[in-house]
């Protein structure tokens, strides 16, 4: 069937006005906002939300480029089989609030003596404030070796999407030996995620009568095994009772799929490397993230440009306001 060149354009506009109906996305040049959010995960997400329905439609921007919103959270549990991938993720335009507009692109640079941020396809957008939300960048390449080893069976992050179903498929596949759990020294989403799957991989093991066979590690960067120390001494009870080997200040810096091996660095001795031989089957719940920006941690407004400081807000990392803080 031929499509006449009216007929075309009129599929398109009427596609089009579906697009703008169901969403405020815009492809205006240089447009100008009185609030612009860089990022529209949990914390851009909120963020957005709470001042687009006070400032009103067209006031607030978000930028964006994903097509997926994740509630990273799920992850444990998609790390420790009791939810899927899938349950955590919804699309950007269904979570993002109505009244702000979506630019879905990704920001490339920022002009704060300007007052405004470029975008990858050209656009600058001005600001009145400017709230950046860019989580963290995950940088497994920091760790030698996991990159390539994310590929072979074994290894898992519940950090990521891409690697956190490996997680799952390590846990059924466990057979025996040394399983593995780390905390690296680097920024990291949730301190209490590497733990929280340790825990699920014990009971795991437990109900599927493998416990015996599993030497359960949690290796951490950390001189505490928790950051808050009415937590830590329920912690140090918690692991005792369930015969868990945690290890202080060890921080993994290398993975050797094809030996199964996982070296980790003493931090106190920084010359002392520890060789750990893995099972049949081994689990890394391992972040190495990290993105620069200086911020003064307990205000989170960034440090740099003297003047602006109150109209740039970071949220370095959505979970700052950690429940359990
Ligand atoms: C396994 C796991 C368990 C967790 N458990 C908990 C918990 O129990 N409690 C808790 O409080 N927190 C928890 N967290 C942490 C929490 O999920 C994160 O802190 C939170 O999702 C971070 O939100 P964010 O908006 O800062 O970053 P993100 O949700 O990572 O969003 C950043 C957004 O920025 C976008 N972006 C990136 N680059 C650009 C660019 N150049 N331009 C524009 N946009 C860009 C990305 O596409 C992304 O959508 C957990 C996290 C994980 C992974």
């Amino acid at each position: 069937m031929m499509l006449s060149r009216s007929g075309a354009l009129a599929v398109r506009s009427s596609w089009l006005v579906q697009q703008t109906a169901a969403l405020s996305t815009s492809s205006v040049r240089n447009k100008s906002y009185e609030l612009v959010v860089v990022g529209g995960g949990a914390g851009g997400c909120a963020t957005a939300a709470k001042f687009s329905s006070k400032l009103g439609k067209g006031k607030v921007a978000v930028i964006e480029p994903a097509d997926m919103h994740y509630y990273q959270p799920m992850w444990t549990l998609v790390g420790g089989g009791m939810k899927t991938l899938e349950n955590s993720g919804k699309p950007m335009s269904q979570v993002l609030p109505k009244k702000a507009d979506w630019i879905k692109q990704r920001v490339v640079s920022f002009d704060p003596a300007n007052n405004k941020v470029m975008t990858d396809d050209g656009q600058e957008i001005n600001y009145q404030y400017l709230v950046v939300a860019l989580g963290l960048q995950l940088n497994f390449s920091k760790i030698k070796g996991l990159p390539e080893a994310f590929e072979t069976p074994g290894v898992g992050s519940n950090y990521s999407p891409l690697y956190v179903n490996n997680t799952f498929e390590s846990l059924k596949n466990f057979k025996q030996g040394n399983a593995i759990f780390t905390f690296p020294a680097t920024p990291i989403k949730c301190a209490g995620a590497p733990q929280k799957i340790m825990y699920i991989a014990d009971e795991y093991l437990r109900k599927n009568g493998k416990r015996d066979k599993a030497n359960i590690i949690f290796n951490t960067s950390l001189g505490v095994i928790f950051g808050v120390k009415k937590y830590a001494e329920v912690l140090w009870e918690v692991v005792k009772e369930r015969n868990l080997t945690v290890n202080l200040r060890h921080n993994l810096i290398e993975v050797k799929p094809d030996s199964r091996e996982a070296v980790f660095q003493n931090l106190d001795n920084p010359e002392e490397f520890k060789t750990f031989e893995v099972g049949k089957v081994r689990l890394v719940a391992s972040s190495a993230s990290g993105r620069d920006f200086d911020v003064h941690l307990a205000t989170t407004i960034r440090k740099c440009y003297g003047p602006l400081e109150e109209e740039i807000w970071n949220a370095p990392d959505g979970s700052t306001e950690r429940p359990e803080r």
